[in-house]
């Protein structure tokens, strides 16, 4: 045994390997967060895998800063018209969508980053959980659509599921101050969005520029959207029932426009056990990536030194119809959640493309909901299809209204 390497097991221990992560969504909002945590890990974590959909130019710097295995790009025509020669030599390119599912399933990687945005990310978790992978969960359309599955999946085969989702981060880790039968229930916090205080005129008026500008969160485009009519909110609830095998009656929301309390865990003795820290995707990242170990980081930390006000108020029902829309959905399981995730999808992008008004996206939402054909206890594939269909009825919806 070389000696240099004696002196180093006495002076820092046995040296691990590296956890290896593919990031899918890499050129995202998280993703690219992601490859920051990876990029100050100090070499305790290392990039096997990215993938991105069109982001050619951003996924090619990134292969070059990281020189993974593999990369993938979901869009062919996209991945055509990229210059690929820059491409480090040990990294393979890999065109279509199917590769998602390869790269998650790889065994190269020991945690999985399913990042993509939404139920596209779905087949590539299921993909991950199958093989027995770490899911660092970012993409929660996964449990919103096929909740019961996937955490059937995970269990049946040893596989973890870590949230990334900042609330569902906060009550995990307060869910470690108690035992799973001593919790009352689970707090999720909301900022409220930018539109909390518009009269339902002026909630007709707002356009996608002003929809796009978060108060507290710097975020993709869908779920900005989606955090300004509160369906994030409401997405999160169906995402919790499912992650913490909760009853839709021990999920609550609050108001919180400070974003700083991420979330709370009540528990039966009215002990309520909260998570904190500054607004920023970095910290709960890192968490997913290096559970159930803390380690340090390059997330922005809370400042004692000065004042501070937190906020907590109890949502608006009437003006905010989404968070009713979570919890029946969430009570209701089956196909309830992939309805109100597809039409969701749909009508959040028939409004960024300037085809309906803001104030039409929970309507619509609502009415595919109250309208569908409800399977309790749906099959992967009816999924699918109770989201295609979903989908289908709000663009017919949305022709009608222009
Ligand atoms: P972004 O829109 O910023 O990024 C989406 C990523 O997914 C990009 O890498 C994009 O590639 C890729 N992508 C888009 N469509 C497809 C597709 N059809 N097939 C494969 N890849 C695709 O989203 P965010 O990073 O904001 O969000 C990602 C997920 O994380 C979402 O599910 C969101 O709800 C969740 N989340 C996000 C938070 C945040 O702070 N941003 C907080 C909590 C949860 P390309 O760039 O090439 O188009
Ligand atoms: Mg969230």
């Amino acid at each position: 045994m070389p000696q240099f390497f004696v002196y180093y097991v006495v002076f820092h221990g046995m040296p691990t390997r590296p956890t290896n992560i593919a990031v899918l969504g890499s050129t995202g909002s998280i993703g690219r967060n992601t490859l920051e945590v990876i990029a100050a890990s100090n070499g305790s974590m290392k990039v096997a895998a990215l993938a991105a959909h069109a982001n050619t130019a951003l996924l090619l710097r990134q292969a070059q800063a990281v020189r993974p295995k593999a990369v993938a790009v979901t869009d062919p025509a996209a991945a055509g018209r990229q210059d690929w020669s820059a491409l480090p030599k040990e990294t393979e390119l890999l065109v279509g969508a199917e590769n998602l599912v390869r790269l998650a399933a790889d065994e190269s990687a020991d945690i999985v980053v399913s990042a993509i945005v939404g139920s596209a990310g779905l087949r590539s978790t299921w993909a991950a959980l199958e093989a027995g992978k770490t899911v660092a969960l970012a993409n929660k359309e996964s449990l919103v659509v096929g909740g019961p599955l996937m955490t059937e999946l995970a269990r049946r085969k040893n596989a973890h599921i870590i949230p990334v989702d900042s609330e569902h981060s906060a009550v995990f880790q307060a869910l470690r101050a108690g035992r799973r039968e001593e919790v009352r229930r689970v707090v999720l916090t909301a900022s409220g969005g930018p539109f909390r205080s518009l009269s339902l005129e002026q909630l007709a008026q707002v356009t996608v520029a002003d929809a796009l500008a978060h108060p507290t969160w710097t975020m993709g485009p869908k779920i900005t959207v989606d955090s300004a009519t509160l369906m994030n909110k409401a997405l999160e609830i169906i995402e919790a029932r499912w992650l913490f095998d909760l009853r839709a009656d021990q999920i609550s929301v609050v108001i919180h426009p400070q974003s700083i309390v991420h979330s709370m865990v009540e528990y039966r003795d009215g002990s309520v056990v909260a998570q904190l820290s500054p607004p920023d995707m970095k910290l709960p990242i890192q968490y997913a990536l290096t559970w159930p170990e803390r380690r340090e980081g390059i997330a922005e930390k809370l400042d004692w030194s000065r004042a501070m006000e937190l906020r907590f108020e109890p949502p608006d029902f009437e003006r905010f119809d989404a968070l009713r829309l979570g919890l029946e959905a969430a009570e209701a399981g089956g196909t309830a959640g992939a309805v109100v995730n597809g039409a969701n999808e749909a009508a959040v992008a028939e409004f960024l493309a300037g085809r309906l008004g803001f104030d039409r996206i929970v309507p619509i939402c609502r009415s595919v909901f109250d309208n569908h054909n409800y399977i309790p206890d749906p099959s992967l594939d009816q999924l699918f299809e109770a989201d295609g269909l979903a989908r289908q009825e709000v663009l017919r919806w949305s022709m009608q209204s222009v």
